[in-house]
This record gives structure tokens, C-alpha cells and sequence, in this order.
């Protein structure tokens, strides 16, 4: 509990340092929230989170920045009962657990009309590049992460939106 209050500080005190923070963040599930497949696994068993996934989700929540997941597991059954059983489930505004041939970009689609948030308003944590390479190519600022999201991921999740907010070609198009 100590090291959650203690990320969630630290992921605010990162957010203090950006004019510009994404409305709507995205994540997968396996290998970016917790470390294994949850298809692998069975759903009486207790999942358990990377070590800084719960207070950056606090922190966004705090700072009222939407969550989403966009997961192709195969067994959406196990994916949200660990999801409830770590209390977190109620924490996402949407929720996109289906396998799909696509890197993520129907999961997207749903997210964006389900929320009427733009993608160049959105962030994305996955650890597969197919689905980083694929859903940037929609105007999410994608990150690939290698150990699940942390601090530095967040960090460099945030630097990164606010580099792509401002490029000439965003600032254009938001003027429209
Ligand atoms: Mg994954």
C-alpha cells in the first residue's frame, strides 16, 4: 500500500511537469498490467500487477484522466475476473477484451465511439511493437513497454504525447 501511495506521487509529480496530458489512457493487459497471460493461466488462481501499475492508474484517476483496455486475450473471462479481483476493474470507462486478426485497431475504434475521445488525445501502453506500429498509425502516441508500465514508461509515455501534440501537422489540424 506504501508503494502505491508512493508511485502515485511520483506519477503526479511527473504529470506537473507537462502544459499537456492526454484525456483517455489506454493499456493492454498480459505482459503491460501484470506479468504473464492470463490465457495460461486459470481464473481461481490470484493475479497480482507490476509493482507501479496501481498508483500511476490512481494517479491518472486523480488527475480525472479517463482509462481504457485494449487486449486480444483469448479468454476475456479470466482477464476480467483478475481485473475485479484486483479491485480495478471499475477504474475503466471502457473495456476491449477480444482477440482480433488487427493490431488493436477495431479495440480502438470501439474505444473512440464508446468515449467520443480523439486518438491524438490518447496514450497506449503495449508490450507487442505489431500493436504499437499498427494503432500509432491512427494517431495514438504508443508506447512500447519492455518490464509492463512503470514510472520511466510513464514518463516517456507523456514526453512523447506532448512532442506529437505539438508537431506543426497535430497544431494544424487541431486549427481546422
Ligand atoms: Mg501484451
Amino acid at each position: 500500500m506504501e508503494r502505491m501511495e508512493e508511485v502515485k506521487r511520483e506519477a503526479q509529480e511527473i504529470m506537473g511537469a507537462f502544459q499537456v496530458l492526454p484525456r483517455l489512457v489506454v493499456f493492454d493487459l498480459d505482459y503491460t498490467v501484470w506479468p504473464f497471460y492470463c490465457e495460461c493461466r486459470s481464473k481461481h488462481d490470484t493475479p497480482y500487477l507490476y509493482p507501479d501499475v496501481k498508483g500511476i492508474l490512481n494517479a491518472l484517476k486523480h488527475q480525472n484522466i479517463d482509462l481504457a483496455i485494449a487486449s486480444k486475450s483469448p479468454t476475456p473471462q479470466i482477464a476480467t475476473t483478475y481485473l475485479d479481483k484486483l479491485n480495478i476493474r471499475s477504474m475503466f470507462v471502457a473495456e476491449e477484451i477480444f482477440y482480433s486478426w488487427t493490431n488493436k485497431i477495431d479495440h480502438f475504434q470501439k474505444i473512440h465511439s464508446k468515449t467520443g475521445v480523439p486518438f491524438n488525445s490518447m496514450l497506449f501502453f503495449d508490450d507487442d511493437d505489431n500493436n504499437i506500429q499498427g494503432v500509432s498509425k491512427m494517431g495514438v502516441t504508443s508506447i512500447l513497454v519492455r518490464n509492463g508500465v512503470n514510472l520511466g514508461a510513464f514518463r516517456e509515455g507523456l514526453a512523447k504525447f506532448s512532442q506529437n501534440w505539438n508537431a506543426p501537422k497535430n497544431k494544424q489540424k487541431r486549427r481546422k
